[in-house]
């Protein structure tokens, strides 16, 4: 049994991921459980070792340590494609040939109960003479799991129970580099978490996983979604929003210690301006507590020490 937080090292944490890192880490100690780091650096262009290191300081500096050695994705292919090759036997993979623009416009058609922008399922039944023709054209098929129109329902800890309509999700992209929701599953279950703690903007993809979970015969861990952080504009974080990172806080005058204080009061873990330790917060901690809304950047600074 175990929790994680699993970033992409493609930049630096802002205070969205280190609120999230906060309760993943809580979770994992208040059930007593190991906390694992997985490296999501599938995307090898914009992913970076520097980035990790810088990563995994940060939340050393907030006390969120972690057990156990860091695992990348990157250094896991094999693992995915023994899944996909899993799913293979099933004859639950097909090639898809059609480009971004494609699918944007197939998938602008209504069809039926299947969420925005869900694959329509254009390249599922193609001919050996169709294929043969895309590839002929120089076109490299991504893999996609054949569905059933399948409405997955997954229970998450602070939501309730959420069901959604499943579409053909990627399994391997065009470019050979196993897709997000494959890995995501293969990694959860091969490092024995069972608990998961993210940022609920995936929330629309957890029944993908959860079904894919399924079809491979791997465990379905628990599910805690937390509220993105967001900059005064309603929009997710991100650099324009100004201090957002421990870098810019620190250069700002805001240490470790007063970044901890801010997410914790942001939790309802601590009253505004309170210090805190990490650990002294596991005994607090109380999924209940999490505001439900988007938590703004001003409200988030409001609470510094
Ligand atoms: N790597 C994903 C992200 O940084 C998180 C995936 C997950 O926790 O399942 O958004
Ligand atoms: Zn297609």
């Amino acid at each position: 049994m175990a929790g994680r937080f699993a970033p992409s090292p493609t930049g630096e944490l802002h205070l969205g991921n280190l609120r999230t890192a906060l309760v993943a880490w809580l979770s994992a100690r208040a059930a007593g459980v190991p906390f694992l780091v997985r490296m999501e650096d599938l995307d090898r262009v914009t992913s970076s070792v520097e980035h990790e290191h810088t990563q995994l300081a940060d939340l050393a500096a907030l006390g969120l340590h972690h057990d156990g050695v860091v695992v990348r994705q990157s250094e896991r292919f094999h693992r995915y494609e023994a899944a996909i090759a899993h799913l293979r036997d099933q004859s639950l993979v097909y090639e898809c040939y059609c480009t971004r623009a494609e699918i944007r416009s197939a998938a602008s058609a209504p069809h039926g109960p299947l969420p925005e922008g869900a694959y329509p399922g254009t390249c599922r039944d193609l001919a050996d003479d169709e294929r043969a023709e895309r590839r002929a054209a120089g076109r490299r098929p991504a893999l996609r799991l054949r569905t059933h129109g399948e409405t997955v329902a997954f229970v998450d800890e602070r939501l309730g129970e959420i069901a959604g309509a499943v579409d053909d999700v990627v399994l391997r992209r065009g470019d050979g580099v196993p897709a997000y929701n494959l890995a995501v599953v293969v990694d959860d279950a091969l490092q024995g978490v069972t608990q998961v703690v993210r940022a609920d903007d995936l929330v629309p993809s957890t029944p993908r996983q959860v079904l894919l979970q399924r079809l491979l015969g791997l465990p379905t861990p628990t599910y805690l979604h937390v509220p993105l952080v967001v900059g005064d504009d309603g929009v997710r974080l991100a650099k324009r929003h100004g201090a957002v990172t421990m870098r810019d806080l620190a250069a700002a005058g805001t240490g470790p210690a007063e970044v901890l204080s801010m997410l914790a009061a942001s939790l309802g873990l601590a009253r505004p301006g309170e210090r805190v330790a990490a650990d002294d917060l596991v005994e607090r901690f109380d999924p209940a507590t999490i505001p439900p809304e988007p938590v703004r950047l001003a409200d988030l600074q409001r609470s510094e020490p």
